[in-house]
């Protein structure tokens, strides 16, 4: 049987909430991610209010650090990664291999998952697990201590939404109230 994850997606513009899906499986230079931590950034309010449509079902958050959970097997025969290691995952992920990528723009990534594609065409990070592209060139090894200090050490307001608490889902505010979203896994 297909083992499921807690996400929170976008169920229709201006509205949000808890769903399951399954978890999704790496392709051969693909990772999935187990999700430390991931932020809001206001790219995510502005998706829910409609800023790029409807994305009706699609799992919000583009911003996150994590722990490498599945490796495909060209990912993995790079030898730069392996399952365990934490690591951050950028917004934009472009393949390095188009043309574009190649002469120095990977902002201007014509892959097919190159480029701006989290919470936009493809599933983001504000779920237990997410999938990463091209994993060689868009993964960062962190230090794990990097992760326990945003859990531990943010000095700022924790509060509650109308999350899943089973997740530990909240939502941080800074002095300014802008919103910042921190997911634990
Ligand atoms: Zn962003
Ligand atoms: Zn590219």
């Amino acid at each position: 049987m297909t083992r499921k994850m807690k996400c929170f997606v976008m169920h229709r513009i201006g509205e949000v909430g808890m769903t399951e899906k399954p978890i999704p499986r790496a392709g051969p230079n693909d990772a999935i991610i187990r999700t430390s931590a991931a932020l809001i950034c206001t790219s995510d309010t502005h998706t829910v209010a409609g800023a790029i449509g409807d994305r009706h079902g699609l799992t919000l958050g583009h911003e996150a650090v994590g722990v490498i959970h599945e490796l495909g097997e060209l990912a993995a025969a790079s030898g730069l990664f392996r399952i365990g290691r934490h690591v951050a995952v950028g917004a934009i992920t472009p393949c390095c291999t188009c043309d574009n990528c190649q002469h120095g723009y990977p902002s201007q990534c014509g892959g097919m998952l190159g480029g701006w594609k989290f919470a936009n065409v493809k599933d983001g990070s504000f779920a237990e697990y997410f999938h990463v592209n091209n994993a060689a060139a868009n993964l960062a090894p962190i230090p794990r201590r990097s992760v326990v200090g945003l859990r531990t050490r943010h000095p700022l307001q924790f509060r509650q939404q109308s999350l899943d608490l089973s997740l530990q889902v909240g939502i941080l505010y800074d002095a300014r109230r802008t919103g910042v979203l921190c997911a634990h896994g």
